[in-house]
């Protein structure tokens, strides 16, 4: 369905908790947040009918995230269930990789679509330093492990921090042998990235995207990887759910190389998604604080007053964003 704009609203990302077994800098505070108890947060059941409500509203694609989707218990039967809905088309999950080697066989034979694995190093001192608590060879495992079962697309998402001084050759290096597609992502301020002590969000710590391919270009022709070069949007070495990502790739490559620049060059105009909290908030735009509640409708209302809500969130949805540092939720808390 069209929102006020003329855009179709077809995707909703989904966050299924706040918790999370990263601390990552620019995500949440080091000392976490406050924890929401089981009552607050949606149940399956709940969120399995804003799903089917929301097929009526034209979302045929959805997302999982958090906080670590994979922390909730049975979040597999989640998405079988929700693969099942009718007028649901695919399923994806955004993860920092740390549990799937226990859960990428089964997300897949429940019937997950795809999956994006958040990386932002590949250096153990620097992931542990941006995670501040993470190992990398347990999120590495997880690469392999959606590999191994059969994901494709695979995408990592790395955002890009200036001062964190990461080695993006090394990235695209992955895409050379493995049909791997990285992203490089710009770092967005919001929530705590505005005052956390390692790698505080200012204008210098984001990396312009003409000096981001030009800095790629020089790593990877002085590392021998050759020069990277611009795809087509319809280019068929694209990974399939194109979305807001410009795709490069290196030649005689089975990856691809994305950037993501939702601050400096935003895509407000083709946006096509909504945002459930998992505490029941439909959130109109990552960076609005905008929110409209649908956990009283879904514990106390009928199915026409989420239905009201819904269409409510469609009409109010914004054209654009404004630039502004800093939102009320962390982004743990909103899911990314
Ligand atoms: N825990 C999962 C993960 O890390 O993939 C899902 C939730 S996380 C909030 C979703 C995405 O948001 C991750 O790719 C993360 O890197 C990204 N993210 C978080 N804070 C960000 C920021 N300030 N700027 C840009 N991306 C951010
Ligand atoms: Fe956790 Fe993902 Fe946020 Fe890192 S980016 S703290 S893994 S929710």
């Amino acid at each position: 369905m069209k929102d006020t704009f003329g855009r179709d609203i077809d995707y909703l990302r989904i966050s299924l908790t706040d918790r999370c077994n990263l601390r990552c800098v620019y995500c949440m505070p080091e000392e976490g947040v406050e924890q929401r108890s089981h009552d607050e947060i949606l149940s399956f059941e709940e969120i399995e009918r804003v799903v089917r409500m929301s097929t009526k509203f034209g979302i045929r694609h959805l997302r999982f995230t958090g906080g670590e989707p994979l922390v909730r218990k049975g979040m597999t039967d989640l998405v079988r269930a929700c693969q099942q809905i009718e007028g649901i088309e695919d399923v994806a999950l955004t993860t920092n990789g740390i549990l799937l080697p226990t859960f990428a066989e089964e997300l897949k034979e429940a019937g997950l679509s795809r999956v994006n694995i958040s990386l932002d190093t590949l250096d153990d001192e620097v992931y542990r330093t941006m995670t501040r608590c993470g190992n990398l060879d347990e999120a590495l495992s997880g690469v392999e492990a959606a590999l191994e079962a059969g994901f494709d697309p695979v995408k990592l998402n790395t955002v890009v921090i200036r001062s964190m001084d990461q080695d993006l050759a090394a990235f695209a290096a992955l895409t050379k042998d493995r049909p791997l597609h990285v992203r490089f992502i710009e770092y967005m301020p919001l929530g705590s990235s505005c005052s956390t002590e390692i790698a505080r969000w200012n204008a210098d710590e984001v990396i312009p995207l003409p000096e981001l391919i030009d800095s790629l270009t020089a790593a990877c022709e002085a590392a021998g990887l050759g020069t990277p070069y611009p795809l087509e949007e319809a280019d068929a070495q694209a990974p399939e759910g194109w979305g807001p990502a410009r795709y490069w790739k290196l030649p005689d490559s089975q990856g691809t190389i994305g950037f993501i620049t939702s601050v400096s060059d935003h895509f407000c105009d083709s946006c096509n998604r909504l945002r459930l909290t998992a505490d029941g908030k439909l959130r109109l735009c990552l960076f609005s604080d905008q929110e409209i509640d649908l956990r009283d409708a879904l514990r106390h209302g009928t199915n026409e007053d989420l239905e009201k809500l819904f269409a409510q969130a469609l009409a109010q949805k914004p054209e654009s964003h404004e630039f502004r540092t800093g939102t009320r939720r962390e982004m743990v808390q909103v899911g990314g």
